[in-house]
């Protein structure tokens, strides 16, 4: 089972990475948006840290949910109210139980992936976050091992973005010139799935 703990967890080493990646996040998002991606992400999970340390919250639904609005409240970009929609609908997804089975978590993240989708109106392809999301949501089997797989379908997505053309979100203002990037957000995603399979560990 997946407890309280365990989300703390996941989001403290997600803000570890995040802190650790920005640069890089920054870079990729230079070469084909505003390269912010870094600094929007840090200051995002420096208040998710904070908001979780002042108070921390009684069950896994409201860890996410508590997560979810801070990256909504403090990130200005586009990836913060789609990665804020990703942790409070994945928590809403999970109601107040103290703790929750992996299969449990995986249909709730199945949930919390299609709210971005919905969201931000992109698909898989599109050269987005949502090229790591779906694809690692799809690994996550209902077991703690296949976290693992999440990690490495995650990682597998973000570098399959590299000669997609952007469709949405800044990127696709360049058009074709978007093409051998590999896309910040679906960066990122990548260090998000792979701090939860470095929770489960
Ligand atoms: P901004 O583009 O506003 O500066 P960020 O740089 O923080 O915001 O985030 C950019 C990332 O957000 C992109 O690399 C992409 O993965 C993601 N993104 C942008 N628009 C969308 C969308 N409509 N749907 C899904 N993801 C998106
Ligand atoms: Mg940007
Ligand atoms: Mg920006």
């Amino acid at each position: 089972m997946l407890d309280t703990a365990f989300f703390l967890s996941w989001l403290t080493l997600a803000a570890e990475a995040v802190d650790r990646e920005a640069g890089r996040l920054t870079e990729l998002d230079s070469a084909i948006g505003d390269a912010d991606h870094g600094s929007n992400l840090r200051r995002g999970f420096a208040a998710v840290r904070a908001a979780l340390d002042a108070e921390p919250p009684a069950t896994p639904g409201a860890v996410l949910v508590l997560a979810g609005r801070q990256l909504i409240s403090s990130v200005g970009g586009a990836s913060g109210p789609l990665y804020g929609t990703l942790l409070r609908r994945t928590g809403k997804a999970l109601g107040d139980a103290p703790e929750v089975s992996p299969g449990e978590f995986a249909e709730a993240l199945r949930a919390g992936v299609a709210a971005v989708a919905e969201l931000g109106g992109a698909t898989a392809g599109d050269k987005t976050m949502l090229d790591a999301l779906e694809p690692a949501a799809a690994a996550l089997a209902g077991t703690t091992d296949s976290f693992a797989a999440a990690r490495t379908a995650a990682e597998e997505g973000a570098r399959a973005t590299v000669p997609l053309q952007a469709r949405k979100g800044r990127a696709s203002y360049l058009g074709e010139r978007s093409i051998g990037h590999r896309d910040p957000g679906a960066a990122s995603s990548a260090l998000l799935l792979a701090a939860l399979a470095q929770a489960a560990e």
